[in-house]
Parts: structure tokens; sequence; C-alpha cells
């Protein structure tokens, strides 16, 4: 059942066995998964169906460190944020769940074996058509497909399924609406989380609409899902028994911010003597089976580990940016790149076999980053139109987070020099003097209600409950140790699953 809370009385106090607070990827998820099993559900959700300013502009913020766009990074209506994702789905590796005694703070307390039976359930709910992603052998069936035989052991091909892209908000719709136990309360912003005075006990929600009114949840449990900045920033500003904030004992709410570094545009070129070496799915997604599917170049563990370096994955675009034919690119200074990369056109258009088809594709990377307690969501002194505390993100780039992007495009060049059958033409030499203003990212909000064991290095244990608040827990990629090199959102669901079944199972 919907509900619009600009329709409840003022002052109204409505109990529940479980509130969810958002009805993104994760809250829906874990509101599905728990519909049939008798428990009481109050599906919060600030928006309504469809995108509006007022409530959008409540997710804007300041932004200071490596600027960032707080506002059209996230959206702020049922669905959450898959009403705008692109889809690219890939489980994290499970290195990137270890410690790494290169990279500070790293060490999640679970590893990739406790999600995986959850990742087969995430790949249903983001409708991804399979499941397994790191064995070549179905993708390759196809005559022609084949990953590159690049050479070195520095790079490897490995594989992303495309979601359709599910808009949950949509997909899910019907399920939420029919489920007999899941009342979602739309246009409805939870503002404060109330407690007991040891602040241990979640006991009260309070709520406002943009209208003016307000209205209470209690609930006997608490799920907080509203994406990874307003996670961290609701929990410091429920701050009416401990000052620096809900769940923050030990100032780790909003520490650690991380995400996908991005280079806007092309890290490199890539020129293959024979375009039909490149397997399809290295071009854009395929359809292979009943999964789409895209090949990238990821490093390998054994060469992270070796040069204590982070994470890249690395696509060729060609739907981005246009594949370049040489032949034509010769003739045609319309088409002409820069000097460095005419020259290996040439190159590449003298080498070519009899028959073949020489091209050039630019390839992008995404590189993760070292958790950092100065990359962090405060609160702004600025208010919103409900009177909270807009948030306020400093993010930080490290020197790690540099030299791996810089290093790991030189082993993908490398790479390919090695296999002889193509060559890498760098483009981005900003290396570690790259200005913060040219730096990219990809939405992608991760660590700042960080998991970790210790409640001084961590915000919620490995059941994703505050450490110290006996009925609240944290879905979403802010729960994030560490963030991997891939985009976030089937590892979030699948960790969302994770806690339904735990709450199903009366924890
Ligand atoms: C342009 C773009 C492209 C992307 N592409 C990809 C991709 O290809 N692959 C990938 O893995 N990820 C991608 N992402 C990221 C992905 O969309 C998000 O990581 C994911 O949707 C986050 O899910 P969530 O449930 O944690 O948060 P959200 O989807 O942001 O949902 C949070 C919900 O909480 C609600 N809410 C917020 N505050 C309150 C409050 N105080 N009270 C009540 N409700 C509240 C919001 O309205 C929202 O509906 C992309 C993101 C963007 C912006």
């Amino acid at each position: 059942m919907f509900i619009d809370g600009r329709t409840i009385p003022d002052g109204a106090i409505i109990e529940t066995d479980l509130a969810i607070i958002g009805a993104g990827a994760a809250g829906i998820s874990i509101a599905r998964a728990l519909a049939d099993t008798g428990i009481d559900i109050a599906l919060i959700e600030s928006g309504g169906f469809e995108f509006d300013p007022a409530t959008q502009d409540l997710a804007e913020g300041a932004s200071t460190g490596v600027p960032y766009p707080l506002d059209t990074s996230r959206l702020r209506y049922f669905g959450g944020s898959t009403n705008h994702w692109g889809g690219w789905c890939r489980p994290l590796n499970a290195p990137d769940f270890e410690k790494r005694d290169w990279v500070p703070w790293s060490g999640w307390p679970i590893s990739r074996a406790d999600l995986d039976p959850f990742y087969v359930r995430a790949a249903v709910v983001c409708e991804l058509g399979a499941s397994s992603f790191d064995d070549p052998a179905p993708w390759s069936s196809r005559s022609g497909n084949r990953p590159l035989p690049l050479e070195g052991g520095e790079v490897e091909t490995r594989y992303f399924l495309f979601s359709p892209p599910t808009r949950f908000g949509t997909r899910y719709r019907k399920d939420i609406e029919t489920a007999p136990h899941v009342r979602t309360y739309l246009h409805s912003n939870v503002i404060d989380i109330a407690t007991d005075d040891q602040a241990a006990e979640v006991q009260s929600l309070a709520i406002r609409t943009l209208d003016g009114k307000g209205y209470e949840i209690r609930p006997k449990r608490c799920v907080l899902a509203t994406g990874g900045i307003e996670n961290a920033r609701l929990l410091l500003a429920s701050n009416q028994t401990i000052p620096a904030g809900l769940g923050n004992g030990h100032g780790v709410v909003g520490r650690f911010f991380m995400e996908h570094i991005h280079v806007p545009g092309q890290i490199a070129f890539v020129a293959l003597s024979d375009s039909q070496m490149f397997s399809p799915y290295y071009q854009d997604h395929e359809r292979i089976g009943t999964g789409w599917v895209r090949g990238v170049f990821m490093m390998s563990d054994d060469y992270l580990r070796r040069k204590k370096r982070l994470g890249s994955n690395m696509a060729i675009y060609s739907d981005h940016a246009p594949t370049i034919d040489p032949a034509k690119a010769a003739q045609d200074p319309g088409l002409a790149v820069e000097p460095a990369v005419a020259g290996m056109i040439r190159q590449t258009t003298s080498n070519a076999p009899a028959g073949a088809t020489p091209m050039i594709y630019g390839i992008s990377c995404a590189t993760e980053q070292a958790p950092d307690p100065a990359s962090r969501i405060t609160l702004s002194r600025e208010t919103d139109a409900l009177g909270m505390p807009r948030a306020e993100l400093h993010w930080t780039m490290s020197a790690l987070d540099r030299r791996s992007l810089a290093g790991n495009i030189r082993a993908v060049a490398r790479a390919f020099g090695l296999w002889g059958e193509g060559r890498v033409r760098i483009v981005f030499d900003q290396g570690e003097d790259w200005a913060d203003e040219e730096v990219g990212w990809g939405n992608h909000h991760m660590g700042t209600t960080r998991m970790s064991d210790d409640p001084r290095f961590g915000v919620v244990d490995a059941d994703c409950r505050v450490h110290g608040v006996s009925n609240l827990y944290v879905a979403g990629s802010s729960v994030f140790t560490t963030g991997g090199a891939v985009n976030p959102t089937l590892t979030r669901v699948a960790l969302a699953l994770r806690l339904a079944d735990h709450l199903k199972a009366g924890n």
C-alpha cells in the first residue's frame, strides 16, 4: 500500500515492526525480501513517483576538497538513484575484502565467500540474466568471441554483466504496492532518529513533509537506506542525545568517503592491427545467452600485491569516443587527433596484415580509492527547507590513488606491447600532478558508515548493525570498508539481501 505522507494528520504516531528509511536499490530490495514474512514494514521515502525539484533540493550540499556535485550524483524519489543508473554490475573481487598491508584501513570483517550466495540472488534482483562473472567459457562459446591473449600476467580480462538497467521504483512498484505487510510512506522525510537516554536503542523517527506537516513512526527495528551521503548525514543530524550524532561515539560517522576516480574522457588510445581481434564484448555490451556482457581490463591480483597498488577497471569506449578508422583519419584532417596518436595511426595502418581493418579505440578508467578518514561528510551550517543541516563533503585523493591510476594504465600499455598485436598510447599525462578540478567520479558514494568489528574503526558490525545501537542497521554502500574498482550496486543489493535474511531470522 502506498500512502502520501502529506495526508497523515499532523502529530500522528504510527507503530511498526520494521522501518526502512529510503526506497532506493537497498531499501526496496530489503522490503521485497521480507514481504512474505509477516513482519510489519514501514518503507519511508522522501519523494513520490516522479522527480520533483523541491524534493531533489534536499540533496543539495556543499563540496570542499576535490569538487563534487552532491545533488546531481543521486536522485531523491521512489527508486532512488536507480532511476538513472547505467546498470554496470560486477561483484568485488575476493582480495578486495582482505587486509592489504599497503592499503591503510583495508580489511572487511566479512569475506567474498560470505557474500557469494547473495551475489547470485542480487543478480536476479538486478535482472542480469546470469550470475557467473569470471568464467570466460560462456562468453567465449560464440564463434569469434575470445579474451585477448595479453601477456605479462599484470592485466586480465574480467567481465561485467548488465542490468537492463532495472529501475527499482518502476520494476518493483507493484510488488511493493501489493505486499500485504508493507506500507510505503511517500513524500515523507526522516529528519531525526530519536533514541533512549543512552542512545542505545532507536525509539522513534521524526518525519516532515515539504508542506510543513510532521508525524512520527515508532519502529521496533530500523534500517537506514538513504544512500551513501544521506546515511551519514542523518546519523550526524540525529544528535539530540549525543551531540556528535548517533552511532558516532568514536567520530567515524561520515569519514572514509570513497569514490571511483575517473579520468574524464580517454586515459589512452589502443590501436589494433586488426579490429577482428577485439571480441565485440570489449567494444560495447553484447547479448550472449541470457545476459549482456562486457569485457574490461583489470589488474591481476598478483600485480596489485607486487606493485602495492589499488585496482582499476578499464573499458574500451567505442560508444562514447567513436572509434577512429585509421585509413580515414590519415586522409581527413577533420579526424586529426593529437600528433602522437596520429603517428600511431600511421604505424598501425602500415603494419596491418592484408585484408585486416586496423582500428583505434579510446580507453576509459575507473580506479579504487584508499580509505582516508579526512575524506568525509560533515554537517554544513546551511539548512534545507526542512531545517535539517545540509551535507558538506570534503573529498580527498591520496598519493596512492594517483600512483595506482598512473601505474595501472602503464601496465595495460605493457601488456599490449608484449602481446605485439596492438599498441597503447597514454594521453593522460598529469600523473601525480593531476589538478583536483580535473578529477572525474562515478556517482558511487561509499565508506561513510564503514563496516568493522572494532567500533573505533567502523560504524557498523559485520551484520550491518550500528555499533552500540541494538536495533539500528545500515544498508547501502556507505557500509563498504573499501570500494574495489567496480561499480557498487550489485554488492549493495547483495548486502541488503544478506541483511534481510538476518532480520528475518529475528535478530
Ligand atoms: C548517473 C548515475 C549512473 C550510475 N550508474 C551505475 C552503474 O552503472 N552501476 C552501478 O553499480 N551503480 C551506478 N550508479 C550508482 C547507483 O545508482 C547507486 O549506487 C544506487 O542506486 C544507490 O542505492 P541506494 O539504495 O543505496 O541509494 P539511492 O538509490 O540513492 O536511494 C536512497 C533513497 O532514499 C531516499 N531518501 C534520502 N534521504 C531520505 C530521508 N531523509 N528520508 C526518507 N527518504 C530518504 C531517497 O529519496 C532515495 O529514494 C549510478 C549513479 C548515477 C547517479
